[in-house]
Formats: structure tokens, C-alpha cells, sequence
């Protein structure tokens, strides 16, 4: 068996299609999408295409996409872009604003949110998942001050996969922007692990800000954008020149952006492939779960990505079950690839009240567009070797240690 991916969410392979759109503007098209010249017009007019083509899938306007060098800095502008448009108004200079988010963010959104804190420039409530993985748009509601000026709520967790509540709470929060108020709420999304799978038009969502990333949909890495309702109070956060209607400053990725608009538009002739994701993900899930003693799916089966398995297995070591999975040619992860390296239980599974022991052995697969059930049948295989295998070195040796814990 040659070496199984299944670590998609952590990043996709560029499709060669795609690739192929971008090959000409890292040479023969070079040109700086901001020039006035033939060459720099010939980018301009690349980057105006892909702006449609990320628009039309968002069912949004060009001129509310902006290009960003992917999630993390989306997300890093959305919510200091509106923390900052609040304080440019005189009569907020002494008044600190509120922000909602999730204990179950991306890090990019918990850190942005935890060191606006620390700063002493917003205050934060953090909104915890159920057990299932979901959060309750009532929760939502109930948390809202008059001072609160943004909700920022991941789609698709990018651990557990479990999708979020966001048309429910969009719908809220509209009720909020009705009445007159001295600010207007927004409603911001993570939408990374959700563009592959799920509607992510704007209107229905009711969103004021969407996050994504192109190495999440089979695009390039190092290439994301922000979508900003028309109208959205919003600063930029980085000096320099005027790019990006003057929201985004930094000499356009012309062919990450082709890249982009390229794997965005593709999105949508891929329902057959979808299906064929999601019946392989019920198949592993269901394997697993029959054939491993002491496993259990971390979050709902229901409101779940297509792509996303999440088991615990008792007694047994994430980092090691990693690695010997590895040695038989299997690529998965024990959470988000952004912290590995990390031996902390992973925030998302300690925020669905999972215990530290559980947390730590806890696996996640990510399936793709060219995963197989070859593929699937070879890692159940190997996983019920591996997991026994753990569990008779160092099953016990855990159990004793975490029962010490207690
Ligand atoms: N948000 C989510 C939900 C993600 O999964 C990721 C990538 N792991 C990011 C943000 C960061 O995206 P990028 O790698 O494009 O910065």
C-alpha cells in the first residue's frame, strides 16, 4: 500500500487544474496587479476575474472580497479591523466594547480575542460547545450587552468537524441590527473547514465577515480572503500601500489569488464526490467503532462535516498512535496540525468537558476527493494492530497514572 492521506483538513494538494491556471503568472504574466502598464493590467485583470469568482460563490459583490495570505490573517483582520473602526469614534475612547466568541475557535480567533483582552481594549465572553460539539445559538442571545459589537463563530470546527449554528444566529443577531443602536452588531465566521462542504452564501448565512483559505480547497497555501458586508465598520491593520480598496496593504499574490478563484469555482461540480465522502466517512466511522473495543466519536454525527472523523481510544497515547500510524504510511493527526508540537490536550476536546486521558488519545482522520475504501479497509486494519498493540505496552501504565491524577 503506497502512503494514505488522511489529513485533509490540515491541508489539501493543489489540483492540478488549478495549478495549472496559476503556472503563467509566476513567470510569463509577472506582472504587479497594481501597475498602470500592459503587464501590470494583465495581472489586474487575473485578480479581478478570481474576485468574481470568490464573490459569485459567496453570493457576494466583487468589491466586498478582499485577498489576505489566508485564515489567520483573515481572521486577525476581522476582529481587530472592528475593534478598531469602534475606537476611531471620539465617543467610544472611554467606552470598552464587548466581543462573543467560542472556547473552540481556531487559535488565530481565541489569541486575536485572549490578547485584545490582555491589551485591556475589549472585554470577551467565551461561548462553550455542548458535549456534541455544538454551540447553541440561544447561548448566543443571552450573552449579548448592549456594548457587544461583534460575535465571531466558527462554521465546521476544524477538529471535530461539527457545524455550527450560524444562519440561526445570524438571524438573531439581525433583530439586534434593527433596532437603533449606536453601533451595529456583526456577525463574523471562520469558514475555513466549511467552504468544501457547505452553503456559505452570505445573505443566507446573515454574515458580515467571512474568513477561508485556498489550501483547505484544494488551492495554494500562503492565499485566503475576507468577505466584508458593504457598509461593515472595519479598519485596516496593516500600514503600507493602498492595495485592496486601502483595506489590505501588500503587493497582491497575483498567482495564489488565480489559485483561489480557480479552486473556489470548482466547488461546485462536486456534489458527486461529496457523497462519495460521506458514505466512506459512516463506513470508517462505523468500522471503527464496531471492531475497537473502548472508542468513541468525539462530537455530533448528525451536524458533522462530511470528511471529519474524531475517536478517542481509552488508554492509549495520541502522540504514539500518530507515530506508528505514520511508520505504516498513515497520515493522520491527534488535533489541529497548528498545535502539534504542543502536548497539551487539545482546547477543542477539553471545551466538550472530554477528560485530559480521553483528550490525549484522541485521533482524528480528515478524508479528501481522492481518498478510497482500499485506503479506508488498510487503516482499520492497521489501526486495530496499533491500538492493541498501545494498549498492551502502555495501556495500563496510563490508566494507573491518570486514576493517580484524579
Ligand atoms: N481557521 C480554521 C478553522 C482552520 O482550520 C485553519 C487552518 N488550520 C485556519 C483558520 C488557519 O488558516 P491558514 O492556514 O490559511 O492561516
Amino acid at each position: 500500500m503506497n502512503k494514505v492521506y488522511l489529513d485533509y483538513a490540515a491541508t489539501t494538494p493543489v489540483d492540478k487544474k488549478v495549478l495549472l491556471t496559476m503556472i503563467p503568472y509566476f513567470s510569463d504574466k509577472f506582472g504587479n496587479a497594481s501597475s498602470l502598464h500592459d503587464f501590470g493590467q494583465e495581472a489586474a485583470q487575473a485578480v479581478k476575474k478570481a474576485r468574481k469568482q470568490t464573490a459569485d460563490f459567496l453570493g457576494a459583490k466583487s468589491s466586498e472580497i478582499i485577498f489576505t495570505s489566508g485564515a489567520t490573517e483573515s481572521n486577525n483582520l476581522a476582529i481587530k479591523g472592528v475593534v478598531r473602526a469602534y475606537y476611531t469614534k471620539p465617543e467610544n475612547k472611554n467606552r470598552k466594547p464587548h466581543i462573543i466568541t467560542t472556547s473552540f475557535e481556531h487559535h488565530c480567533v481565541l489569541e486575536t480575542v485572549k490578547n485584545l483582552e490582555k491589551e485591556g481594549l475589549i472585554k470577551a465572553t467565551y461561548i462553550k460547545p455542548k458535549n456534541d460539539g455544538l454551540i447553541r445559538a440561544q447561548d448566543i442571545k443571552k450573552t449579548i450587552r448592549p456594548n457587544t459589537i461583534l460575535v465571531s463563530v466558527m462554521y465546521v470546527n476544524n477538529e471535530i468537524g461539527t457545524v455550527q449554528p450560524i444562519a440561526e444566529i445570524g438571524k438573531i443577531l439581525e433583530s439586534y441590527k434593527l433596532k437603533a443602536s449606536p453601533h451595529k452588531l456583526v456577525l463574523h465566521t471562520d469558514a475555513t473547514q466549511a467552504v468544501n462542504y457547505f452553503d456559505c452564501n452570505v445573505d443566507k448565512l446573515k454574515v458580515d465577515l467571512l474568513s477561508l483559505s485556498a489550501h483547505k480547497i484544494y488551492g495554494p497555501k500562503g492565499i485566503g480572503a475576507l468577505y466584508i458586508r458593504q457598509g461593515t465598520a472595519i479598519q485596516k491593520i496593516q500600514d503600507g500601500g493602498e492595495q485592496e480598496t486601502g483595506r489590505r496593504a501588500g503587493t497582491l499574490n497575483v498567482a495564489g489569488i488565480v489559485g483561489l478563484g480557480s479552486a473556489i469555482e470548482k466547488i461546485k461540480n462536486q456534489k458527486s464526490k461529496v457523497k462519495k465522502i460521506l458514505s466512506l466517512r459512516d463506513y470508517f466511522i462505523n468500522r471503527i467503532l464496531k471492531e475497537i473495543p473502548n472508542s468513541k466519536l468525539n462530537g455530533s454525527i448528525k451536524k458533522r462535516s462530511p470528511n471529519n472523523i474524531n475517536i478517542s481510544f481509552k488508554n492509549v497515547e495520541g502522540e504514539s498512535l500518530i507515530m506508528l500510524l505514520s511508520a505504516a504510511g498513515i497520515a493522520g493527526s491527534t488535533g489541529s496540525a497548528c498545535s502539534s508540537g504542543s502536548l497539551e490536550p487539545s482546547h477543542v476536546l477539553l471545551a466538550i468537558n472530554l477528560k485530559p486521558e480521553q483528550a490525549h488519545g484522541s485521533l482524528r482522520l480528515t478524508l479528501g476527493k481522492n481518498t478510497t475504501k482500499k485506503e479506508i479497509d488498510y487503516v482499520v486494519k492497521e489501526l486495530k494492530k496499533i491500538v492493541k498493540k498501545l494498549r498492551k505496552v502502555s495501556g495500563r501504565v496510563l490508566e494507573d497514572y491518570y486514576k493517580n491524577k484524579e
